[in-house]
């Protein structure tokens, strides 16, 4: 049993607060490799920007679990390194999908762990839920909980039929799991294809496809619900046309991948949403920074050569994201 607070971690419970009522939102980046962890934490420590580390169920299984941990701890070190006095960073699980999972991650040193069981019936999502938070609350842990279901694919998580979460059920829901944040459906969706083209309209000016927009008005009904209470975006991916077609130009093959609109996360960061969730933008922008390397320099073969102008264009992203999406700069100095 190691405690993230040993390792210079923090949980969520004071970001959460502060991001609720200042406006502004979190940013919760997935990681599975060095090269975003230190473009995660370049551009945090640049910003000053509190950070959420979120480590998936594939990330563990890909870059292995004791790995990741170590990793993570290294990064607050790292962090200071880089100038950064008072990094404020969580370890995060994100789609936890049993108890042992939730356990195991609390018990090696992670700061804030999500139990999502939006896919079991309401009263068995309220008690796995339940179980999770009690455990994690003994070790100050901060618990996420999901309820309504997300569209998308995600690592191991996939949902063909979505729907949004019911506003009548939060209270009751976040009162009897005793969980620290809700994460909501409300539109957004996991991964690079969020959409159908069908589900979309045309900008007539530009021809491109308009994603339809979130579902504010549920959105805003859970806060009346719970006034303050933390509520999280998953999927919300941008997926930018930039990255999609510097990934397409030269060798891929994303036809209609499309995300979520900026300027409605932007909104949604505003309101008492106060962690956001993004990783395939990620993954576009680093799969474009290389294949465009390696096509423009056919004899290279140091991984450092494309990897490096990859975790370059991950950090510019980071950046953007915080200073001008979630509003996160400067809140963690
Ligand atoms: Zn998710």
């Amino acid at each position: 049993m190691v405690s993230y607070k040993e390792l210079g971690l923090v949980n969520t419970r004071e970001m959460f607060k502060k991001a609720v009522a200042g406006g502004y939102a979190i940013p919760a980046f997935n990681f599975n490799n060095m090269e975003q962890l230190q473009a995660i934490i370049m551009a945090a420590a640049e910003t000053k920007s509190p950070v959420i580390l979120q480590v998936s169920k594939g990330a563990r299984n890909y870059a292995n679990a004791t790995l990741l941990r170590y990793m993570a701890e290294g990064a607050v070190a790292y962090a200071k390194e880089l100038g950064w006095e008072h990094p404020q960073i969580c370890l995060h699980l994100d789609h936890g999908d049993s108890f042992e999972l939730c356990k195991n991650c609390v018990d090696m040193g992670f700061s804030s762990v999500m139990i999502d069981a939006s896919a079991l019936p309401y009263e068995e999502n309220i008690a796995l839920s339940k179980k999770v938070a009690d455990y994690a609350h003994q070790y100050d842990v901060t618990v996420e909980a999901e309820l309504g279901v997300l569209a998308g694919v995600e690592d191991e998580v996939s949902a063909e039929e979505s729907h949004y979460t019911r506003p009548e059920e939060v209270i009751d829901f976040a009162t009897r799991t005793g969980c620290d944040s809700l994460a909501i459906s409300v539109g957004t969706s996991h991964g690079a294809y969020k959409f159908k083209p069908e589900q979309c309209t045309r900008d007539p000016k530009t021809g491109k496809l308009v994603p339809p927009p979130l579902a504010f008005d549920v959105l805003h009904e859970i806060e009346k619900k719970l006034p303050g209470f933390p509520i999280v975006l998953h999927g919300s991916s941008s997926v930018p046309q930039e990255y999609v077609d510097m990934c397409n130009k030269y060798g891929g093959n994303l036809p209609n991948a499309i995300g979520i609109p900026e300027e409605q996360l932007r909104e949604a960061a505003k309101s008492a949403v106060c962690k956001i969730n993004i990783d395939s933008d990620s993954r576009l922008a680093m799969t474009g920074a290389i294949r465009k390397h390696l096509a423009e320099n056919p004899s290279h073969f140091d991984p450092r050569q494309y990897l490096k102008p990859a975790r370059e264009e991950m950090k510019k992203m980071y950046i953007h994201k915080i200073v001008n999406v979630l509003g996160s700069d400067g809140k963690a100095e």
